[in-house]
């Protein structure tokens, strides 16, 4: 017996001293590790949160032994998804609005807000969404149903295009406005004399919303991250952030509340975000990356703020804008390039992007590796592509898409050549950042994927696809929402790919995303998501 014993204890000091110790071992996947030259694996090793190797079933299973070993059945896995442009924070703080889209009724709204403040107990609802066109009764709402649900709480939900609110009592009790107050630029709807609870436009400035508590805010960050977790997201690019949102962010990830990953950037437009953080200098942890500034160059195109270089084509003589004075922009610029800071500016309208370009160049002479970004870059001039040989785009495919209907109309068929041109703009400057804007579009990034790669929205249309000529391969789009984002955040030495030494996160998918048939790829979901080897959703 003794012998026997000893036998054993040999046999194992033997398979202990041979094998290395993992945490967790991945095994039977089709896994894109996304490295250098794009291979694939069978599967990987994890140990302290990283990957500590990758292989065959074979050569994985000799090497290491783990105390948890997951089979993945064949599905597909690739490196934990980044969202280079997105917002996060406002996301999550929408989450605690109640979201009337799409009621088909007023006594629907009244249930949908009933059924908000059972689960969020907020001390003042808000929300918008409803629509009285989409209603039997075409007419604006009255307040009695809501007094009664809502006796002391106060509500203020706004209609879908933001230009009427409804209100209970107890909000009109707070703004100090009666049905005799006079408004300018506004109306406050009365029906038999007394006051219906609907306010227009100027009206609706004397209520009184509250201000985002920090309980509200924390809750917002959970659930973005809920939301974020249950798409494979394991980081977030947030595209624009105050410094007491960035100091709640980091206070939550310390408590390993928040186990999001955020490249968050400071907020540049306000002269103290500059200098508080510039003179801070960049803040890094596992979790955390503030080392760039968001600024705005302009507006929108569906609003007509883009600034464009020739008039809009839909209205003459109008050209948009830039937001701040053209010289602004060079002071902002000067200032963080004398720091390790990025600037990552918002341009949409080609004139913002030249004027952009132009002052990246003047500031940083040709410095690649500053990665100063342009976010959008949504419509360039020809002559204006080469300069993004060294500023790094970051653009959102579902833009395209969610745009193709109307944006010709804007800027007509010659300029729309220069735009959402994605594979032109990854032409030169080597490599793309793709994102979503989310909340503006959805958080899904398989939509991203669809978009960047079939170039149709979910509606297949158009047929044949969007400007095709600027459609990405699968490759490329699946190294846009890793490794080139990495590579845009200044982290691709710690994340992006599937390779050792790396933060092990990762995402298990239903289907092979990079062969499926390409209508397909909307339908693709989330298996498993995974930060530092830790299941997260
Ligand atoms: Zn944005």
């Amino acid at each position: 017996m003794k012998k026997i014993i000893l036998l054993f204890s040999v046999f194992f000091a033997i398979i202990s001293c041979k094998q290395e110790a993992a945490d967790v071992i991945v095994i039977n996947s089709n896994t894109y590790t996304v490295n250098d030259s794009f291979d694939k694996v069978e599967a990987f090793a994890i140990k302290d949160g990283k990957f500590i190797g990758t292989g065959t079933n074979q050569e994985i299973l000799k090497k290491y032994s783990a105390l948890k070993t997951v089979d993945a059945k064949n599905k597909t896995i690739v490196p934990g998804l980044i969202d280079a442009h997105c917002h996060f924070y406002r996301m999550g703080l929408q989450q605690q609005k109640v979201s009337l889209e799409g009621t088909k009724s007023y006594d629907e709204v009244l249930r949908k807000i009933v059924a908000f403040q059972k689960e969020k107990k907020a001390p003042f609802i808000t929300g918008r969404g409803w629509d009285q066109n989409d209603w039997a009764l075409k007419e604006f709402p009255t307040k009695e149903k809501l007094d009664a649900l809502f006796p002391t709480i106060p509500v203020a939900v706004g209609r879908v295009d933001g230009h009427a609110l409804l209100v209970n009592q107890a909000a009109i009790d707070l703004s100090g406005i009666t049905k005799n107050t006079q408004v300018s630029g506004g109306e406050i709807i009365l029906k038999d004399g007394e006051m219906t609870g609907v306010l227009i436009d100027a009206a609706m400035d004397f209520i009184k919303f509250p201000s985002t508590s920090k309980k509200e805010a924390i809750q917002g960050l959970l659930d973005a991250q809920k939301i974020s977790f249950s798409y494979g997201l394991t980081t977030v690019d947030d595209a624009g952030l105050g410094r007491q949102t960035i100091e709640l962010i980091d206070s939550l990830q310390q408590t390993n509340d928040l186990k999001m990953r955020i490249y968050a950037m400071v907020s540049g437009d306000s002269q103290e975000n500059l200098d508080y953080y510039i003179q801070k200098g960049i803040i890094k942890t596992a979790l955390l990356n503030v080392r760039s500034f968001k600024v705005y160059g302009d507006g929108a195109l569906g609003s007509r703020g883009a600034a464009m270089r020739t008039s809009y084509s839909d209205r003459t003589n109008h050209f948009g804008a830039l937001i701040y004075p053209a010289k602004r922009y060079q002071e902002i610029a000067k200032q963080i390039a004398a720091s390790d800071y990025q600037m990552n500016t918002h341009a949409i309208g080609d004139s913002a992007n030249t004027w952009m370009l132009k002052t990246y160049k003047e500031v940083l002479a040709n410095n690649k590796n500053r990665r100063w970004r342009i976010e959008h870059a949504q419509i360039v001039s020809p002559e204006d592509f080469t300069n993004f040989d060294n500023i790094l785009p970051s653009v959102q495919p579902t833009h395209a898409t969610s745009d193709m209907y109307w944006a010709e109309d804007r800027i007509g068929e010659k300029r729309m050549k220069g735009a959402y041109a994605f594979k032109e703009l990854l032409n030169q400057y080597g490599k793309i950042a793709l994102g979503t804007d989310f909340p503006v579009e959805q958080v899904n990034p398989f939509l991203t994927f669809y978009a960047a790669t079939v170039r149709k929205d979910i509606r297949n249309f158009p047929e044949g696809g969007f400007q095709m000529e600027n459609v990405l391969t699968r490759e490329e789009t699946l190294k846009g929402m890793t490794i080139w984002a990495a590579y845009a955040n200044f982290e691709e030495q710690e994340k992006g790919s599937i390779e050792v030494g790396k933060f092990a996160d990762f995402v298990i998918l239903n289907q092979n995303i990079m062969e499926v048939e390409g209508a397909k790829i909307p339908k693709t979901t989330v298996i498993g998501t995974f930060i530092n080897g830790e299941k997260v959703y």
